[in-house]
């Protein structure tokens, strides 16, 4: 009996490992390339070892279980597939890729991580993996000083208008060769990414939160949030065990009203919420869970 609870423990683990690893073998079937196999087998790897790491854990070391799996993915990302894959995996890659009818390692990243995949797992990609959020982390206001300024939330679409119309430009008026690819886009890469570094530091130490370039800035939740509302893993707070203390709320990095969803009954369905974990691991009575189930709401309970 205690064995089979102890394996009950690790069903998610297993699971998305073993869906990582599936992706691997249909791509490497596909495409009779095995390195796909390594690749989505790293990836399935990477969330197994936090997985493992967040519930073997004592509840002050929990967060270390997210952070690896955001330190391996991450790196992996931008070094490997980025720097020694000479992949642009910035938005404007993506677009890239798209006009240029490439089927590169970025648009099946985008497709799984930021389009599709958050019809199951919501922002956890933001929550858990994401190369700029995994040095951001780091920085000292995990909490946030201030509550969200919503106004601001616009530049991100701004942005991703603005990334969006680049590479129109360069494709359909300067006629931006796919021949010149990849070292160009090795070059974009590296400019974007040190660009994106030097925002996010920055509006972190002027905001006094880690999260302000996801927040306001970043263009990647313009189409994650989209799916993400339909998300089947979400947050949950287990009412009977809540004593309403507000902890969860005052340490969430994204400002969701948690209280508020509690108050109607529902999961937090919030599209802002990157499955960190940071309330459940600060709840003094575990009452926060990440479960299944289909639900959503437009309107967002947000600081
Ligand atoms: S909002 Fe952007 S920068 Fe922030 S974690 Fe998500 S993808 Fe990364
Ligand atoms: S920290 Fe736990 S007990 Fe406190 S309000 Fe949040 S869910 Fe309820
Ligand atoms: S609600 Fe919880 S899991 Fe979601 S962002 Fe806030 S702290 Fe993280």
């Amino acid at each position: 009996m205690k064995d089979v609870l102890k394996f009950k423990k690790f069903r998610s683990t297993i699971m998305f490992f073993l869906l990582f690893v599936m992706i691997g073998v249909w791509r490497w079937a596909s495409t009779n390339n095995l390195f796909y196999l390594i690749i989505f087998g790293y990836i399935g790897f990477a969330i197994a070892i936090g997985s493992i790491l967040n519930i073997t854990l004592s509840k002050k070391r929990k967060h270390w279980g997210r952070k690896t799996t955001q330190l391996m993915i991450g790196f992996f990302m931008i070094g490997f597939l980025g720097f020694i894959g000479n992949e642009n995996m910035q938005i404007e890659g993506f677009f890239f890729y798209l006009f240029s009818g490439i089927f590169a390692g970025a648009t099946l990243h985008y497709l799984i991580a930021k389009i599709a995949g958050p019809l199951y797992f919501g922002r956890a990609w933001c929550g858990g993996a994401c190369w700029t959020a995994m040095v951001l982390d780091f920085l000292p206001w995990v909490k946030p000083k201030y509550p969200r300024n919503k106004k601001l939330e616009i530049i991100r679409y701004f942005h991703f208008l603005a990334s969006l119309l680049l590479v129109v430009f360069l494709f359909y008026v300067l006629e931006y060769k796919e021949n010149d690819y990849p070292s160009k886009e090795l070059v974009w890469m590296i400019i974007g990414n040190i660009a994106y570094y030097i925002i996010a530091i920055f509006l972190a130490f002027g905001f006094k939160d880690n999260r302000a370039f996801c927040k306001y800035v970043c263009p990647i939740p313009v189409t994650q949030k989209l799916t993400a509302y339909f998300a089947v893993l979400k947050q949950k707070v287990d009412t009977e065990k809540c004593t309403e203390c507000g902890l969860c709320e005052i340490n969430c990095p994204m400002d969701i009203k948690i209280l508020q969803y509690v108050k109607e009954g529902k999961r937090i369905l919030s599209t802002e919420c990157i499955l960190c974990n940071t309330c459940a691991d600060i709840c003094p009575t575990n009452a926060i869970k990440t479960t299944s189930g289909f639900d959503f709401q437009f309107k967002e309970y947000i600081n």
